[in-house]
């Protein structure tokens, strides 16, 4: 018989072979000493180096082991939502797979739920060796976030956290494509506390969060928490509407009461180009919005999961009861 779970640990992987043996055994050392029962769900996004035969090994030799194997790299936000789908703890941590998030902090977060709290969340206070970039943009992007949902989502604040069982199976109801799952998470409620911690430097390898996937989470979070871009960009057709007539109405005064010949083309090439940029920028950040609608109609799945090790008959049926039903809308659980 399989034994009930206490902690579910999700490590979403990709290619982390030179660090991924040493974060299984500080996870191992630290889930020891946890208040409780463990497992800890390996999920591999799609590797190409040998990360995937190394967690294949793990979990055939370790009974707390499990894997899942994508299809092929469906992002970092579709691997957590995997490991959640499938985790059978009472209370759920998601922690990155380069020991940039300390799994020490997980005991400190594991008390705090005892005290009663639904999700512990880790809140940066420092992030060591990260370049400038990075945490230049990292922090203007959570403020101006803030600013644009007009809700209070935490700022500094990334994905590594504890979620309680009930607070993980509301979030399985949530099937949208382009998710923001620590936005989706502040915004569901329950009880939520945090806990401070110093990001560390990667353990071993290089980010694998290219700039073009940081560019996807940051418009994927603003767009599922804002309709302020594509309001902005009528707010700032209106100001240059104004301004082009202001300068309009300036040019004709010249021309008719002051008796000065303008050059009048040179202008209205400069005009033109502007305003055409203008409209490209809207156009754009429409274009952004149907296509993510667009994802949406499509309803396809978050991600594929191609090999399973080491769960039990239970947890492949929790896993997969998200599944397409004929007739019935997708992501939602049924209810009988
Ligand atoms: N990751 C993933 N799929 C991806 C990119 C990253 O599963 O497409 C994993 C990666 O292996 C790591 C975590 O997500 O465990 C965070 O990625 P990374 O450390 O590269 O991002 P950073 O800390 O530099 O923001
Ligand atoms: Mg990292």
């Amino acid at each position: 018989m399989h034994k009930t779970v206490d902690f579910s640990v999700v490590i979403p992987v990709y290619n982390e072979e030179e660090v991924i043996c040493q974060t299984y055994c500080r996870l191992k050392q630290v889930m020891n000493a946890a208040p409780g029962s463990y497992e800890l769900i390996f999920v591999d996004d799609g590797s190409t180096d040998a990360s995937r035969e190394i967690l294949r090994g793990l979990a055939e030799q370790d009974g707390d082991v499990r894997l899942l194997v994508f299809s092929r790299n469906f992002g970092h936000q579709a691997a957590i939502s995997a490991g959640m789908d499938y985790a059978e703890g009472s209370a759920i941590v998601v922690i990155d797979a380069d020991l940039q998030d300390p799994p020490e902090v997980v005991l400190e977060m594991i008390k705090k739920w005892k005290e009663g709290y639904d999700v512990v969340y880790g809140k940066r206070i420092k992030r060591e060796g990260e370049t400038f970039f990075k945490k230049a943009t990292a922090a203007v992007f959570y403020r101006l976030l803030r600013k644009m949902a007009g809700y209070d989502l935490p700022p500094d604040v990334g994905d590594f956290r504890l979620i309680d069982r009930k607070v993980c199976d509301a979030l399985k109801g949530f099937r949208e494509k382009s998710r923001y799952l620590r936005g989706l998470i502040s915004w569901m409620g329950f009880r939520q506390g945090e806990v401070e911690y110093v990001r560390e430097r990667r353990q071993a390898g290089v980010t694998k969060y290219t700039l073009k996937k940081m560019l996807k989470l940051a418009f994927d979070a603003i767009a599922s928490f804002s309709y302020k871009p594509l309001q902005a960009a009528s707010y700032l057709g209106v100001l240059f509407c104004f301004a082009g007539l202001v300068f309009l109405g300036v040019l004709i005064n010249l021309r008719f009461f002051a008796g000065v010949a303008v050059g009048g083309w040179v202008y209205l090439g400069a005009i033109n180009l502007f305003f055409n940029g203008i409209l490209l920028i809207a156009l754009g950040i429409m274009g952004e919005y149907i296509g993510r609608i667009y994802k949406e109609a499509k309803d396809r799945p978050l991600y594929i999961v191609a090999e399973k090790v080491g769960f039990s008959r239970a947890a492949v049926n929790r896993g997969e009861e998200h599944r397409a039903v004929p007739g019935e809308r997708r992501g939602y659980s049924r209810v009988k």
